[in-house]
């Protein structure tokens, strides 16, 4: 490294990222006493609710494409991608305790009540939500409300902005665990972008990172990457890791969008309803992007997409649904954070498939079959990068003592979910086992 090193830090646990991964085990650790530093690469921004404030909470600000040109929407700010995440609370798979030894009742049953996770009151579900949720289950569906991390006291139901960041304060966020750990002490360093992890005689010993100020090392005995999906694996390749990123999940999904001419013509809050056909590897929840974003996805969807540009100006009347696939894991990320990630024809035939069925629904609600339109896929999740069981032991620990993974890149396989509640058990899990070892090291170090 060509730059003079300015300066030196020291703490108990270093952590890079503040997503909701590096955020929990840094509220966990610092209310055990603890002295947490956490490097984040983005700011901590506080413009909400618009679709250009979203873009500027995210990496190349919502221009960020696979090698293949698939579009990915991965976040760079405090709190990471929880600022703009849709609030879905998805439970754990029962294969992560069959098949991994990882049972996350007792924390998955923390997260809960702690936010707490609940479906939205009848008060908060919009009427297009309620048009797609009848017309579903006239078809025979189990379409039904979705668990969210939103507060129903504090949640506007005339207010469509839970991905643009809320206003409100009416959804979790990964920002109410950082600053509760800020207030036991930990530090947060903004705009300081993690480069490697410091070792000596192959056990972790800090993090290298570069600030707004330069360079710097910050000295730890337990080390944690938390960069997420994406993040992650240039911080473990610069370390010597060189196996990280082998494999990426980003389960691609769509909009089927179109104009319902009985909706009263009223926002409100997306994805307060849906369902998850498992065995098909589908998830549907009523959503429609917002203007500026409907527009720039009809742009991205080639001539048919262009031609339903004058939809874009009946926002209030459309009613859409959002679907996700689950997908494999072919795909790759390289050292200079580009990454592979074809959509491959498993994941086309259940788009195929979800978008077959969501404009049954959309007719069934009242919406013309030559309205309907079909967005391109893109997606919001980065996961499985770094899995356990394949770099990472069940504590998610590296093959470099010390160093700890606790992001989405940890999913030990193919998921097809929204992963919130999941990370956020696994970090609580994680720092259950951090206090353990470190009580352990503390007794043993007593007794010598
Ligand atoms: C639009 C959108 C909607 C979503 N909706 C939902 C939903 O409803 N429910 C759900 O369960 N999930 C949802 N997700 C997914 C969910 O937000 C992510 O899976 C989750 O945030 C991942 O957490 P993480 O711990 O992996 O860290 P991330 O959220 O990926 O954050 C990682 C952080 O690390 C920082 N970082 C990266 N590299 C470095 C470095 N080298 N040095 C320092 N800092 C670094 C980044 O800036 C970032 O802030 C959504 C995501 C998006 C984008």
């Amino acid at each position: 490294m060509a730059d003079k090193l300015l300066s030196t830090l020291q703490a108990d646990i270093v952590i890079a990222g503040s997503g909701p991964g590096g955020a929990t085990v840094a509220r966990e650790m610092s209310r055990k006493g603890k002295k947490v530093i956490i490097c984040e690469a983005g700011g901590y921004h506080k413009w909400f609710g618009y679709t250009a404030s979203t873009m500027n909470m995210l990496h190349g600000k919502g221009m960020t494409f696979s090698k293949e040109g698939n579009w990915i929407l991965s976040a760079r700010t405090a709190g990471g991608g929880s600022v703009i995440y849709g609030g879905l609370a998805f439970k754990p798979p029962a294969w992560l305790k069959e098949k991994y030894g990882i049972d996350l009742q007792e924390e998955v049953d923390e997260v809960y009540e702690e936010v707490p996770v609940r479906p939205l009151p009848d008060t908060h579900i919009g009427p297009g939500a309620r048009k797609i949720m009848q017309a579903a289950r006239d078809m025979g569906l189990d379409w039904k409300p979705n668990d969210r991390f939103i507060r129903p006291d504090k949640c506007k139901p005339d207010c469509s902005a839970c991905m643009h960041g809320c206003k409100e304060g009416a959804k979790w966020t990964a920002r109410e665990y950082l600053e509760e750990a800020i207030q036991h002490g930990a530090q947060l360093l903004l705009r300081t972008q993690v480069d490697h992890v410091l070792t000596e005689s192959g056990r972790a010993v800090g993090l290298r990172a570069k600030g707004p100020s330069g360079w710097m090392d910050i000295l730890a005995d337990t080390v944690i990457v938390s960069g997420g999906g994406l993040g992650t694996p240039p911080i473990l390749q610069r370390s010597g890791l060189h196996d990280a990123g082998q494999g990426l999940v980003v389960d691609f999904g769509r909009f089927v969008v179109g104009p319902c001419q009985s909706r009263p013509p009223q926002v409100e809050v997306p994805a307060a309803t849906g369902i998850h056909l498992e065995e098909d590897g589908i998830i549907m929840l009523d959503a429609t992007p917002k203007p500026l974003l409907y527009g720039a996805m009809l742009g991205f969807s080639g001539p048919k997409g262009w031609l339903a540009m004058p939809q874009v100006m009946q926002m209030k009347k459309n009613i859409g649904v959002l679907m996700m696939v689950k997908d494999d894991l072919e795909g790759r990320v390289n050292l200079d954070r580009s990454f592979s990630k074809p959509i491959d024809p498993g994941s086309w035939s259940k788009l195929n498939k979800g978008t077959v069925l969501a404009e049954e629904i959309l007719q069934g609600a009242g919406v013309r079959r030559k309205d309907i339109v079909t967005t391109t896929a893109f997606a919001a999740h980065q996961l499985s990068s770094v899995r356990i069981g394949d770099l990472l032991d069940k504590n998610c620990q590296t093959p470099i003592n010390g160093c700890y993974c606790m992001d989405a890149s940890v999913i030990p396989q193919e998921w097809g979910m929204p992963p919130m509640v999941t990370i956020v058990a696994l970090a609580k899990r994680l720092a259950k086992h951090l206090s353990t070892t470190v009580e352990t090291k503390a007794a043993v170090q007593e007794v010598a």
